[in-house]
């Protein structure tokens, strides 16, 4: 190990449901395919919240867990076959950790679906710590010019709007509605949106993600808290009335999936992103099919989306409207996001 690598390092670990600690633990050490990574920050994402409460229908790996999954570092340390990375390079560590590279899905780059994907912050250690490790060949590779502070958060929000904004199948001009459009992954959604041409109407509750909302850019925002008839006024926020050609849907409450196949036009797209616990979609067969509604479901990205949303950061398209806390602030983080309080993202600094 190299003398600059301590043996020891802060993380904030679950060791029950429901509760982080912050403490010190030993630094992981890397096997033969994998890369130990200096996180210096990590963007919190919802799922970090959903993995701290056990609320889905998906095991962890047995505790202690390291959560943490929009981690951005340096390598600081090689296995012995991952020699397409250097020492000092600039990387994130993302929701896929690692996939097989040989299934049916891992061979034509389906690397979310692969069986045996394993899950930064999930299943395996995240990076709400200060050194992670990570499959080499699966690490983001973040271009030197990129601030890593800043960026920390495209690693899971940005991967997931942008592939899901392409899932959508909406073209330049189109008007497509977003769905929690004030939290994280609709933050950025809303610009992703913006740099591929696409109107947006934002949906989301309270004065602070209006002002929000309307800064990233959409042409209209929806506060679900006050509207007395939502999907009215979604068809009424696009030129023709006919409502969006697609909806993009981020917020953590089963009830929005509910409304959109009810606003989204006809042919339109609804799909799937957030993960409200014990939730369901359903829609009518009826209007589903003579009005030739699809909906799907959009689970964050392969490597070469990763490497397209960070190529749209690296040309300056998006701008993350973040905070940046001590690490040692994880839970306070924690129960703002639970009270639905965040604009935007938290980033957590490793060093303090
Ligand atoms: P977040 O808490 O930052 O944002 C959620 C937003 O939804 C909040 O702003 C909230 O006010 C808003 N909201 C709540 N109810 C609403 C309603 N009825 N209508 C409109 N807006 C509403 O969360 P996030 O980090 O953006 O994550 C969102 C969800 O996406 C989580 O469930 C997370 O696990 C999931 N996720 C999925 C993927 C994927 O690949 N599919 C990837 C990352 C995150
Ligand atoms: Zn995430
Ligand atoms: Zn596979």
């Amino acid at each position: 190990m190299s003398p600059n690598i301590p043996s020891e390092q802060w993380a904030q670990v679950i060791e029950k449901q429901g509760s982080v600690t912050y403490k010190k633990i030993p630094v992981p050490k890397p096997g033969p395919d994998e890369v130990l990574v200096n996180v210096k920050y990590s963007g919190v994402c919802h799922t970090d919240l959903h993995a701290l409460h056990g609320d889905w229908p998906l095991d962890t790996k047995p505790f202690p867990l390291v959560g943490g999954h929009e981690g951005a570092g340096v390598v600081v340390q090689l296995g012995e076959l991952a020699t397409e990375l250097k020492i000092g390079q600039k990387v994130g560590i993302k929701w896929i950790n690692g996939s097989c590279l040989a299934c049916p899905y891992c061979q034509r780059a389906d690397e979310p679906l692969c069986a045996k994907a394993s899950l930064s912050g999930y299943t395996v250690d995240g990076t709400f710590q200060q050194y992670a490790v990570a499959k080499a060949a699966h690490v983001a590779r973040i271009p030197d010019e990129c601030d890593l502070e800043s960026i920390a958060p495209v690693l899971c929000a940005g991967i997931t709007v942008y592939k899901g904004l392409k899932e959508s199948g909406a073209k330049p001009g189109d008007t497509i509605a977003i769905v929690g459009a004030g939290g994280g992954l609709g933050s950025l959604a809303l610009q992703y949106a913006g740099a591929m041409g696409l109107h947006a109407i934002g949906i989301d509750g309270g004065d602070e993600k209006k002002k929000l909302v309307e800064k990233l850019g959409a042409q209209t925002f929806i506060d679900f808290t006050k509207t007395k008839d939502l999907v009215a006024d979604v068809k009424a926020a696009t030129p023709d009335g006919l409502g969006p050609s697609a909806c993009l849907l981020l917020a953590v409450s089963e009830k929005p999936f509910q409304q959109a196949t009810q606003y989204v036009r006809s042919r339109g797209v609804v799909v799937c992103i957030g993960l409200p616990a014990n939730a369901s979609i359903s829609a009518p067969v009826f209007d589903t099919v003579v009005r030739m509604i699809n909906i799907r479901g959009s689970y964050v990205g392969n490597r070469a989306d990763t490497a397209e949303a960070i190529d749209f950061f690296r040309r300056g398209l998006i701008q993350v409207p973040s905070k940046t806390v001590g690490l040692s602030k994880l839970q306070d983080v924690y129960e703002l996001m639970q009270a639905g309080k965040i604009a935007g993202r938290y980033v957590v600094d490793t060093s303090k």
